[in-house]
């Protein structure tokens, strides 16, 4: 049961603690938690280090007992799954049966893919709802460019095989200027074709300057230009909460775009953030995380998750976080 009063220590009075919700009328329902901030690839807009050796690889009961402690005062509908490469946590699996054993309706991915295929169906198994594959080109040269390790032979593998399985899967694709605007179309046609949503993802300003974010900035309205030039779009309504704006084309290929630039989500975002070291963050544009300790009291909880709830933002403007720590 959530206690809702506590006792104030400077004012010696009882009051009332109000529900998880701001003025705006935001909660959090949806986590992204970061199993571990190290990666095997090093794409150019995320510049993660890779230090797995001195990385500190936790437990799942470490993450599964925060999760068990916020699950008291929020509704957690979906928890993505997210480093680093989490396809690197050597507790997988365990992690994804033991959400889903908690009750958590959705319980998905977010992976560079490498690892992923020898994994699918012992994951599928353990209850993973879907996968959200990044994919940031169809031609080996610039996949190679961006700092992905694998062949394009790799990925249509692994997609081939993720269809089969029949687990719900979403490509997203990070639209880099100079390096890959120009796979924006293939990637549409390829996605459509096999009835696989696609999100084109803004360059998001996190961790790097602002001269090289300007340089290598495409916007949401190039996206959609270039798309027009070849298909008829139309808007689709979006869904509360949805970090992508949809649209599908005459020949019904559906795509998003996630622009928190151009098109920012803050005004209805419903996400918390929670890193490998176990700190929770309101917003991506959070600095410093609020650590979520064994020992914490109901009270103290609330507080943190209130405390990470007032950090959420009305526009995205960049953020010092580096997205690997953080989770994308
Ligand atoms: N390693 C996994 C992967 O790449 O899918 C999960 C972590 S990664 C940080 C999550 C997502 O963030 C990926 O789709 C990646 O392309 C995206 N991403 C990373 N840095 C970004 C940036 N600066 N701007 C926009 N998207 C970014
Ligand atoms: Fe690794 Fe994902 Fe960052 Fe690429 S975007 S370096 S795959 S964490």
């Amino acid at each position: 049961m959530i206690d809702n009063l506590y006792y104030s220590r400077s004012n010696q009075i009882i009051l009332p603690v109000d529900k998880i919700i701001d003025k705006l009328g935001r909660t959090f329902q949806t986590i992204r938690l970061s199993l571990l901030p190290v990666c095997n690839f090093q794409c150019i807009y995320c510049k993660v280090e890779n230090e797995y050796s001195k990385t500190k690889i936790q437990k799942p009961e470490y993450f599964i007992d925060i999760i068990k402690k916020i699950n008291k005062y929020i509704y957690i509908k979906k928890i993505h799954l997210t480093g680093g490469e989490p396809t690197l946590y050597p507790y997988l699996e365990e992690i994804v049966f033991a959400l889903k054993s908690l009750g958590i309706p959705e319980v998905s991915i977010t992976s560079n893919g490498t690892l992923l295929l020898k994994q699918l169906t012992n994951l599928k198994k353990a209850g993973l709802d879907s996968i959200n594959l990044s994919l940031d080109a169809l031609d080996n040269a610039i996949l190679k460019k961006m700092g992905t390790k694998k062949s394009l032979e790799f990925y249509q593998t692994l997609i081939d095989e993720i269809l089969k399985l029949n687990i719900p899967l979403k490509i997203n694709s990070t639209i880099i200027r100079g390096y890959n605007e120009n796979q924006i179309l293939p990637l549409l046609e390829y996605a459509g074709k096999r009835n696989i949503p696609i999100r084109f993802l803004e360059y998001m300003k996190m961790g790097i300057d602002d001269k090289t974010h300007k340089k290598r900035f495409y916007s949401c309205k190039e996206i959609l230009n270039q798309i027009q030039k070849y298909y008829k779009i139309y808007e689709l309504t979006r869904e509360k909460h949805s970090t992508a704006y949809y649209w599908i084309t005459d020949t019904n290929y559906q795509f998003g775009i996630i622009a928190n630039h151009s098109k920012p989500f803050c005004m209805d975002c419903d996400r918390l953030r929670i890193d490998s070291s176990g700190k929770i963050y309101g917003c991506i544009t959070q600095d410093i995380g609020i650590p979520i300790n064994p020992s914490d009291s109901d009270i103290q909880i609330q507080n943190k998750l209130k405390k990470a709830l007032e950090n959420k933002q009305l526009i995205f403007n960049g953020s010092n976080n580096k997205m690997h720590y953080i989770g994308g």
